[in-house]
């Protein structure tokens, strides 16, 4: 019997402006993913993967239609301008412009590929791949599309989650329709809210709020900055190395998802007019926030006052 042979998709990563931070994400995902990936995709070249091959070669391979490529993936922000930001001895805007018709699939991993993020705070230059900031005027402009007819797909976060790039790059080689929000982010993992599967959801609803880091109890939202219930992401929902999150560890979110997350400023505090937040949690009236949270407070959760460990 003729064995049905399946090709395997075939995978470059950049890299523009960055500090690497997808990549060590990307290279601490769980075995079980990483063999899944690994015998499923033919990473052709990656910086710190592939030492055994030079760029020049799979690229020009790439070119000159010997090899197929599937994925483009880029990690960092890169520049509008040529002559500025530079891969392994080759300008990023002529890697862009050149393989821009050939990839089947674009994906910008993590927020400075995503957004600009803080490169992008000193050049206006300096870019996304589709977007700087929330504009869609990243280095390629309004609703590009690439050979698949998907526009780039944005996987954000400071960096991403190595399972959102993991099943990002799975379910497209496997045919699966990959649904996208408004900022290209896939819905799978970025239609949920930090705040969702938090194991502090009790004290945001009990207004019960941690006045220090590190602590199991209390909510982190109202003197600590938490940005949970503004921020889309999957954190508390896909566990990093599968056990934990920043809020579990009682680290506030930062927000590190969203394309303003360096446009903020200021991290670890909730700005307060009269007591009242002045961002309360999306898709809520801060109408509702105060009533809600007044209710809250007149009475009390006896379980959630002390210490957990000392609770029956
Ligand atoms: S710590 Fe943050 S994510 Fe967790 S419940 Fe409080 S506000 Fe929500």
């Amino acid at each position: 019997m003729e064995s049905l042979k399946v090709r395997r998709k075939s995978l470059i990563w950049i890299s523009g402006l960055t500090c690497n931070g997808n990549s060590h994400s990307f290279l601490s995902s769980s075995s079980l993913s990483f063999d899944a990936f690994l015998n499923s995709v033919n990473i052709l070249f990656h910086p710190a993967l592939t030492y055994d091959r030079e760029f020049k070669d799979i690229y020009k391979d790439i070119l000159e239609g010997k090899l197929k490529l599937d994925f483009l993936i880029v990690e960092g922000a890169v520049s509008k301008k040529k002559t500025k930001v530079y891969f392994q001895g080759f300008d990023i805007y002529e890697i862009l412009e050149n393989l821009k018709n050939i990839a089947e699939y674009i994906i910008a991993v993590g927020n400075c590929a995503s957004f600009g993020n803080f490169p992008a705070l000193y050049s206006e230059d300096v870019v996304g791949l589709n977007f700087r900031f929330n504009q869609r005027n990243g280095f390629f402009e309004g609703d590009f599309t690439t050979k698949s007819g998907m526009p780039i797909i944005n996987i954000s976060g400071c960096p991403a989650h190595p399972e959102w790039i993991i099943k990002t790059v799975l379910s497209l080689s496997y045919g699966y329709d990959l649904k996208l929000g408004s900022l290209q982010r896939p819905k799978d993992f970025y239609m949920y809210l930090t705040h969702d599967g938090c194991t502090r959801n009790q004290y945001f609803e009990w207004k019960v709020e941690a006045e220090e880091f590190g602590t199991k109890e209390g909510c982190l939202f109202y003197y600590l900055g938490c940005r949970g219930p503004l921020t889309h992401s999957s954190c508390n929902k896909i566990l990093w190395n599968d056990k934990s999150s920043k809020t579990r560890a009682g680290m506030p979110c930062i927000g590190c998802t969203e394309f303003d997350f360096p446009l903020r400023g200021k991290y670890f505090e909730t700005k307060l007019n009269i007591g009242i937040p002045e961002e309360v949690p999306l898709g809520v009236s801060k109408r509702a926030y105060i009533m809600l949270s007044g209710v809250a407070k007149t009475f009390t959760n006896h379980r959630l006052k002390g210490k957990l460990e000392e609770a029956d």
